[in-house]
């Protein structure tokens, strides 16, 4: 029996729009039975795939492949048009269940799926087309299909995965998990005040909570005790973003490595610096470590700006942009798309520091789009920053994960939000 589909309570829209984005930015990975299914089609190598195999060698214990690229780094199915071969000669049943699901992300949260997006789309990010849950019908197929290739089956609480790690095992149940979730999801919706104050808090619950061993004790006593905390962070946060100390320049200095690694874009048409090989890399991580003189085009589409422009205040957010700011982080924290089996593995504490990192990012690089109202240029720094969220196993590389935890660990996260809120 699959488990039913939970979408959280959040205005989040979507339709295709043929923008070919995810055809010319993606690696595709397929399973075996995909790839002898869309071999079995009976492509012309020639005619159709301009003489490329279809398919490269990807994970040979796991029998995955990845769908092979042309030189402009489109698929290999991609036509000129900007249509997928497959979808127009076999129906779009026949895809592989990759190009499906984008850009929905699912999530086995206890007794459900959870419905996450990625904003690496430019229509998701842009809120266009129908509402999410017109897409039920697809989305309980991929669930299952997804279940059987992941080889999913009920666990005896009746999830298909075991909760994330707060922060270590031995660990607490799914309930109380998401007694935490509905408590950052509080902060989160909290429109009286700006989201760089309800991304503090959502730290500094983190923070408070993390040395304590819930394990140890009765689900009740967890109750209570997450909502003293809550309580507790919601008093003592500093209102005024201005009344928080100035980041140090370690906690400068990590930021700007992490904002290189969330800017870049390796493949596809935006593919930046990090396409000219290592030399040009290791020039522009030294270049963001110093952090001044114009910014290395780690993408495509990021305008050139200096370093001195994107540390230049442009002043609190609009309305639209918060608005824009609440969906993102509502979706990422309800679908628990930071931590767990949507990201590396990362225990829950962990994930939600690394998620909260995106923001001074997203205002940060927002201001490279100083020509564009507000909304506008946080849309786009979405786009790009999103596109590595659970998604870049750099991420979770030990290296980063330290570097990460430096910030948060020292109170240089919550300082570096205030900061870029300016
Ligand atoms: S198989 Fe089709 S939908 Fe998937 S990436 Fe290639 S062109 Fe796009």
């Amino acid at each position: 029996m699959t488990l039913p589909i939970y979408h959280l309570p959040v205005v989040q829209n979507w339709d295709c729009h043929v923008c070919g984005t995810c055809c010319q930015e993606y690696r595709v990975t397929v399973t075996e039975a995909e790839r002898l299914r869309i071999e079995a089609q009976g492509w012309d190598r020639e005619a159709d795939l301009a003489g490329r195999e279809p398919f490269l060698p990807h994970d040979a214990k796991r029998g995955l492949s990845v769908l092979n690229h042309r030189d402009d780094d489109s698929c290999v199915f991609l036509s000129d048009a900007g249509r997928c071969r497959i979808h127009e000669r076999f129906g779009y049943e026949t895809k592989p269940l990759a190009c499906r699901l984008f850009p929905f992300v699912l999530v086995p949260v206890a007794e459900e799926w959870r419905v996450g997006i990625r904003f690496a789309c430019p229509s998701a990010a842009a809120n266009k087309g129908r509402a999410i849950g017109a897409h039920n019908e697809s989305l309980a197929e991929f669930a299952a299909k997804l279940a059987e290739r992941e080889g999913l089956t009920r666990r005896p609480d009746g999830s298909l995965t075991p909760p994330p790690p707060l922060e270590r095992r031995p660990n607490v149940e799914w309930k109380e998990i998401l007694q935490i979730v509905e408590v950052l999801l509080g902060f989160l919706r909290n429109r009286r005040q700006p989201m760089e104050l309800r991304l503090r808090r959502c730290l500094a619950l983190a923070s408070a909570m993390r040395p304590l061993r819930l394990e140890r004790l009765e689900s009740k006593q967890i109750r209570d005790l997450v909502e003293v905390m809550a309580r507790t962070v919601e008093q003592e946060t500093t209102i005024e973003p201005s009344m928080v100390a100035a980041p140090t320049w370690v906690g400068r200095i990590l930021f700007r490595q992490a904002a290189a690694l969330y800017t870049r874009k390796d493949h596809g048409p935006k593919r930046g610096l990090p396409g000219r090989g290592r030399w040009a890399l290791f020039r522009a991580a030294c270049r963001f470590s110093r952090g001044r003189g114009m910014m290395p085009r780690m993408h495509q589409h990021i305008p050139v700006v200096s370093f001195e422009d994107l540390e230049t205040p442009r002043g609190p957010l609009s309305v639209e942009a918060e608005e824009i700011l609440e969906r993102y982080y509502t979706l990422k924290v309800g679908a628990l798309q930071f931590c767990g089996a949507a990201s590396f593995g990362l225990p829950f504490w962990e994930g939600l520091e690394s998620l909260a990192l995106t923001l001074p990012i997203l205002l940060w690089l927002s201001r490279a789009y100083g020509d564009r109202p507000r909304h506008e240029a946080v849309v786009e720094a979405l786009t790009i920053v999103d596109d590595h969220v659970g998604f870049n196993p750099v991420l979770a590389t030990r290296r980063q994960r330290l570097g990460f935890r430096i910030l948060a660990r020292r109170g240089e996260l919550a300082r570096l939000i205030a900061w870029y809120s300016r």
